[in-house]
């Protein structure tokens, strides 16, 4: 099998060109993509290998009319972002389109406080820009490869209780709808809470428009050792004590393995405690998980928001790669309960795992989001490659979570079925009529889609 490499990304905006269609050319042995072309994707894998797509073929966009023609050819469609994702989500068998080709020609409106990207720019690309600039967004996931355009699709989050997640700083975004035009939709539209976390099943995202705020510095400390009897009395307390804090457990023994914490601060010589609720300050080097030694971002000393919100370095090989994720969203006032009903399955859950990361996010109103109503804990395991032993612990791990009405995230594995997604996503059935009002003929449906009921079944 052969294992698509991790796409890395650029420190500035990047040139025009595809790197997820130029990693997957490579990794398969074949020519470069063409310019402008298509190509037959016979082996295309998501980013760990993990998942084989089945699409007929990428056309990798340079321009929105490219993006347009592809569209308006017609037959079924679908986004493709930086096949992060663990399941058939970007998949249809069909006709895939990236934007990653598309020059991203960011746009700063200072007044309104927004960026106005192309779609397909890795957050850390974006991230690095806007710091040379001054200017920064609220939060960053664990990863900056990661396209901004499939991130915000999915309701991709970073940490913090008062963080929303990556999707709600989307205030605008141009797309070409089902009829192969452009379209326009803002915050203030109607149903726009539907599209923030489109899923892809409404068009496909040519250019989006973030909120931005002026620039600021985050140190960012490791904990060693924090007691599982301080967190589980206080979830909210530790959870909150910064601005994003995140938790690396393996479920086993008294004590959580560290706590990463991200704190903003207003001078980079300010102090920070030795302590945090039990835990120890780890010096360094830092490493969570088999993955190379340099390939996390820097802990000890201040530094802008872009180079310490991301877990993983930009410019290193970010993550172990080959593996399987999953991540469940928990209101936040179960915490506790949720957690020990996990603890209780270490015996089986820790000898699949790499490591689980447990953070916090701020409840929004987006249709779709994992976070939509409710304050929020998220439970991520990063398990081994071992598909059929994933598959079955993680039956376990959802009965457990299931009286914590557990929603799964969109882009990692998980059993969710149709009935679950309607019973754990109060606005899902107003997300699936505003997806077919606007693409009444199925043109961006995948069986994921149809299976969860966020669009009609065909
Ligand atoms: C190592 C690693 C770390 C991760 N860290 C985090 C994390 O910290 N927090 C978190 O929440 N998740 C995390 N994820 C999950 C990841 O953020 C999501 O799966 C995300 O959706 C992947 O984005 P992508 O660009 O790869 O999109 P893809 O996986 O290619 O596609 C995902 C969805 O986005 C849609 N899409 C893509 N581009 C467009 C477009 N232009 N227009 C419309 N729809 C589009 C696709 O159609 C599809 O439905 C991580 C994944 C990995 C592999």
């Amino acid at each position: 099998m052969a294992r698509v490499p991790p796409v890395l990304g650029a420190a500035s905006p990047p040139a025009p060109t595809d790197p997820g269609a130029r990693a997957y050319a490579e990794a398969a042995g074949g020519p470069p993509l063409r310019q402008n072309g298509s190509h037959v994707t016979a082996q295309l894998r998501n980013w760990s290998g993990t998942y084989q797509f089945t699409a007929r073929e990428v056309v990798s966009a340079r321009t929105a009319d490219e993006v347009r023609r592809a569209v308006a050819a017609g037959g079924r469609v679908r986004a493709l972002g930086t096949r992060h994702s663990f399941n058939d989500l970007a998949d249809n068998g069909a006709t895939l389109v990236s934007v990653s080709g598309i020059a991203p020609d960011p746009a700063i409106d200072a007044a309104a406080g927004t960026v106005t990207v192309g779609a397909g720019i890795s957050y850390g690309a974006l991230a690095a820009w806007l710091q040379d600039r001054g200017w920064a967004l609220h939060n960053l996931g664990s990863l900056p490869h990661i396209s901004v355009a499939g991130a915000t699709a999915t309701g991709t989050h970073g940490s913090g209780s008062g963080n929303r997640v990556l999707s709600a700083a989307v205030a605008g975004l141009e797309y070409v709808a089902a009829d192969g035009e452009p379209r326009q939709a803002g915050r203030a539209a109607p149903g726009f809470d539907g599209l923030a976390v489109g899923l892809g099943a409404f068009g496909i995202v040519t250019r989006i428009t973030l909120d931005i705020e002026p620039s600021y510095l985050v140190r960012q400390d490791a904990y060693s050792d924090l007691p599982w009897d301080r967190v589980l009395g206080g979830v909210d307390a530790v959870l909150g004590a910064a601005y994003s804090v995140s938790l690396f457990t393996d479920w086993g023994g008294e004590s959580l393995r560290a706590a990463w914490v991200k704190r903003r601060v207003g001078d980079a010589a300010a102090a920070v405690p030795d302590e945090f609720f039990g835990a120890r300050r780890d010096p360094g080097p830092v490493r969570f998980i088999e993955a190379p030694d340099d390939n996390l971002t820097v802990v000890g000393v201040a530094g802008p928001w872009s180079q310490r919100l991301p877990h993983f370095r930009l410019d290193s090989t970010p993550s172990n790669g080959d593996e399987i994720q999953s991540e469940y969203f928990v209101d936040r006032r179960d915490g506790a309960a949720a957690l020990e009903a996990v603890r209780r399955l270490s015996a089986k859950v820790t000898p699949l795992l790499m490591i689980s990361e447990i953070r916090s996010t701020a409840p929004d109103g987006l249709w779709l989001s994992g976070s939509y109503g409710r304050p929020t804990m998220a439970i991520h395991f990063t398990w081994r490659n071992r598909p059929a032993e994933v598959d079955a612990v993680l039956r376990d791990v959802e009965a457990a979570l299931a009286p914590f009405a557990a929603r799964p995230h969109w882009g990692k594995v998980s059993h969710l079925t149709g009935a679950r997604a309607q019973e754990l996503y109060p606005r899902l059935g107003d997300a699936r009529d505003l997806f077919e009002r606007l693409d009444p003929d199925g043109r961006f449906i995948n069986a994921r889609l149809e299976r969860l009921g966020v669009r009609a079944p065909r």
